[in-house]
């Protein structure tokens, strides 16, 4: 039997909430996303220039940008619509990011036009960046790297194992390509640089930012010798992983940010780039854990297995159909009984991997019950899709006063019938 993990929420007080608003919903821990966010902070606070830039992507919701924009962090957008929402949250200028591949112009014109720090995915970019934007350069920019190959830190201190295929990742510019690319940048007027890689997702390790960075700092120290020009930042990305499994233990941001200063001090401030500024791109660690769904138990059904189907469905949460991932479940008010029933949780949709877990051992449950899926706050809502003619739920907000605020409304079926032509 698993260990367990204890939702943000109590049964009387979800009962309280789903009153208010029909299940499923989504629902995130504002209390949780700040102390968090002021970890992060706290565990970089060594370099004065350090700064996180939330990706959006993982939780595309107004609400939580202000929030984390409130605790100092600034908005990663990679697409027309999350530099329209960040703009439209008041954040703007420096405080974006914009970390995209595959670019069309009109989102490098709007990304400099909101004056933001953006990273170019390619060397073909840089001619197409630069007509884009008539020739106008910003005097800061970024581009990304990818080592290619494998990458992997063997194993860690903490046991874990990462590895990623970067050789297999779509994203970045090769070596060459990257020293071409400021070349080229730097001719073009350019005058403060910014490298940028991200090689390893959802790793627990503490070993993978000061891993990264070592081979950033490297880089970064070698294209400065060599072009003579300014590195202003690098960008660690995102990455951080957060224990989906209720036996895995964190990771560890203060040894995190220990790691990443000894490789600064050992690599960076002997080549005298004691001023280059850290940015991370974090989206899951700022989010997954302080994130729930909320779901009702609609139906129980026994065929070859046991199941317990719920009123939300894979269009809520992707993770599990899409990569197999475990969402750890609690069903609200039983946590202390005896988990020794078998089953699977599904949703309704007419795709048999719409299951958020299979093989679950749960305490015995009714209809009606209600249950929380864990660690749904990054690229869950945001992954959420209309297969079936499915709505997407409303986003709330759990606030520090214990009050709960609606923070986007749940789809109508008029919202999703407005796009058809009759
Ligand atoms: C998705 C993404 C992130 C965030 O990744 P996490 O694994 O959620 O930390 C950061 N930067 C870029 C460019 C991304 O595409």
């Amino acid at each position: 039997m698993l260990p367990k993990k204890t939702p943000f929420l109590t049964k009387d007080q979800a009962e309280e909430i789903a009153a208010r608003f029909p299940t499923p919903f989504h629902i995130y821990d504002e209390r949780g996303i700040r102390e968090n966010a002021r970890r992060l902070k706290a565990a970089f606070s060594w370099n004065p220039g350090y700064r996180e830039y939330f990706a959006v992507k993982a939780t595309p919701t107004p609400a939580i940008l202000k929030i984390l924009h409130e605790e100092g962090c600034g908005c990663d957008c990679s697409s027309m619509a999350e530099l329209i929402m960040s703009e439209r949250c008041g954040i703007v200028g420096s405080d974006i990011m914009f970390s995209s591949n595959n670019t069309p112009d009109d989102e490098f014109q709007k990304a400099a036009a909101l004056g933001s720090y953006i990273n170019l995915d390619d060397l073909t970019l840089v001619e197409q960046f630069a007509a884009a934007l008539g020739g106008v350069l910003p005097e800061t920019v970024c581009c990304r790297f990818n080592p290619g190959g494998l990458f992997s830190l063997g194993s860690s201190a903490e046991g874990f194992q990462v590895m990623d295929n970067p050789g297999e990742a779509k994203y970045g510019m090769t070596r060459e390509q990257l020293f071409e690319a400021f070349r080229r940048l730097k001719d073009l007027g350019v005058k403060h640089f910014g490298i940028h890689a991200f090689l390893a997702s959802n790793t627990l390790s503490n070993d993978y930012y000061p891993t990264l960075a070592r081979i950033l700092f490297t880089l970064a120290r070698e294209v400065h010798e060599t072009l003579g020009i300014h590195i202003r930042f690098l960008n660690l990305s995102g990455g951080i992983g957060v224990p989906y499994l209720p036996n895995q233990p964190e990771a560890d941001i203060m040894a995190i940010g220990e790691g990443v200063r000894r490789a600064y001090e050992e690599i960076l401030t002997p080549a005298g780039m004691g001023d280059v500024a850290l940015f991370t791109e974090l989206g899951r660690y700022m989010l997954a854990p302080y994130g729930h769904i909320v779901t009702r138990v609609t139906h129980q059904k026994h065929i070859y297995k046991e199941y317990l189907g719920v009123d939300a469905c894979a269009c809520n949460l992707m993770r599990p159909a899409m990569y197999g991932a475990y969402h750890h479940i609690t069903v609200l008010g039983r946590e202390n009984e005896k988990h020794n029933r078998k089953y699977d949780v599904v949703g309704n949709l007419c795709e048999n991997n719409d299951k958020f877990a299979i093989d679950r051992f749960l305490p015995e449950t009714q209809i009606g019950d209600l249950i929380v899926i864990h660690d749904t706050g990054a690229h869950g809502f945001s992954m959420g899709y209309n297969y079936n003619g499915k709505l997407r739920s409303a986003e709330l907000l759990l606030k520090e006063d214990g009050s709960v605020e609606m923070i986007r409304r749940a789809e109508t079926l008029d919202d999703y019938f407005a796009t058809l032509i009759w």
